[in-house]
């Protein structure tokens, strides 16, 4: 019934201009229920590969929906490394079959970026870009005859069948359903020493040309950190690693493997393990070894801990979102990743918490069907599962 509704309006061909588009949206200070307009299907936030995979089930089953980026289009993929490389092949990268096409096994950076901009302009995605999203407001006002419409699809509806306000800087949106693709690229794990802040202190790397002559510290020993130590090595840095661990991590690339192994071997780079930093300070850091405690001082004219990232919890939990207090996992329905809160969503790399390694690209982008699935479905909430 609820399939059959939507896709009147559209039908799995319909482009942009078929269906309305609710146009809303108006200063946030006199952002009041009754003067928004309209309603969207469905507010996407973020627009990553997950969110664009969710945009395009959105526009195929002729929903009405907005993107909401805080940045450029998979502005996470434009802040990665400059010269990156993805693990995956291209067709594990792609969204609803839209061909990848490159000459390479794997992907630079730059190939996906622009992958993913002919997806949003070849489909003409309704996004909003360089827009972030503040916090997602539960429409509590909302009348039990407004709750019994829940399920029709009707792009005009009166704001007040509205379940949530998505609220930007100047704007608000009103949307039935919201989708949270926000990723972790946003918050980086801290060390916690003194001097993490510095001026040379970065949680982000980002190309090799402006450290050669330098000596610089990678603190961490998974690929962000190994990938960036021979980069920057074979760039005329003078490279350092830290890491806390016994060696290099069992999850690096097994083709980037040897090259570390034989650059730590020939004592190209030095590597401290079973390491921790203490201090940071102005051109040298302070580390000590776990086992020993032997406290070391060694130079570093910039420094990066490269030691993973979590998600934004803050926005999930503005939404009342339950987040585990420890692993930062969103508490959602393993099936239909429906949160505790009724009609919104969770989709991509956001839900795997801290666990950053379990969901990426070629998995997180497969949430958009089922999450589709089931909005359109029309089942209400059947519970969630702590993972
Ligand atoms: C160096 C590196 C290499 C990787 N290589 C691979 C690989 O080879 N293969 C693979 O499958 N995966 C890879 N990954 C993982 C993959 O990049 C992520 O899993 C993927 O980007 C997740 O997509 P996403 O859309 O869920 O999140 P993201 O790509 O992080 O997108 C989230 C988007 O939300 C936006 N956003 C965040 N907060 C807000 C807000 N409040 N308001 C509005 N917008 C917001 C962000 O700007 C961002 O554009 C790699 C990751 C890294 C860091």
């Amino acid at each position: 019934m609820r399939a059959t509704a939507l896709l009147r309006r559209g039908g799995s061909d319909s482009t942009q201009e078929q269906f309305t588009q609710p146009f809303i949206i108006m200063q946030q200070h006199h952002a009041t229920v009754q003067q928004m307009a309209d309603v969207f299907d469905v507010v996407i936030v973020g627009g990553g590969p997950t969110g664009l995979a969710c945009a395009l089930e959105a526009q195929k089953r002729g929903m009405s929906y907005l993107v909401v980026e805080q940045g450029g289009i998979t502005d996470a993929i434009r802040r990665f490394p400059v010269n990156m490389t993805f693990f995956s092949t291209p067709e594990l990268l792609e969204l609803d079959g839209i061909p990848f096409t490159t000459t390479n096994v794997r992907p630079s950076r730059r190939e996906a970026l622009q992958y993913y901009r002919k997806v949003v302009e070849s489909r003409r995605l309704n996004i909003r870009l360089h827009t972030r999203v503040e916090r997602i407001q539960r429409n509590e006002n909302r009348s039990e005859k407004d709750r019994a419409k829940d399920s029709e699809a009707d792009s005009h509806a009166h704001p007040e069948q509205a379940r949530f306000f998505v609220h930007t800087a100047a704007q608000v949106f009103a949307a039935r359903r919201v989708i949270i693709a926000t990723g972790y690229f946003d918050v980086t794990n801290r060390l916690g020493v003194v001097g993490e802040d510095l001026p040379h202190v970065s949680h982000y790397y980002d190309e090799p040309y402006r450290y050669a002559m330098s000596s610089v510290v990678l603190v961490g020993g998974r690929n962000s950190a190994v990938e960036a130590a021979l980069e920057l090595w074979r760039h005329g840095a003078r490279v350092t690693m830290v890491h806390r661990g016994e060696g290099i991590g069992q999850s690096v690339k097994y083709w980037v493997k040897p090259d570390i192994e034989n650059r730590l071997k020939n004592g190209e780079i030095t590597a401290y393990f079973s390491s921790i930093v203490r201090e940071i300070r102005v051109g040298e850091l302070v580390i000590e070894h776990l086992h020993t405690h032997e406290c070391r001082t060694i130079q570093a004219d910039f420094v990066f801990p490269l030691i993973g990232y979590r998600p934004d919890e803050h926005l999930l939990r503005s939404a009342g979102v339950e987040v585990h207090e420890r692993t930062l996992v969103p508490y959602y329905h393993p099936e239909t990743f429906e949160t505790n809160v009724q009609g919104l969503y969770i989709a991509g790399s956001v839900a795997c918490g801290c666990e950053t390694w379990t969901i990426f690209i070629e998995n997180g982008r497969m949430h958009a069907k089922l999450i589709f699935d089931h909005i359109c479905s029309n089942k209400n909430f059947v519970g969630f599962e702590h993972l």
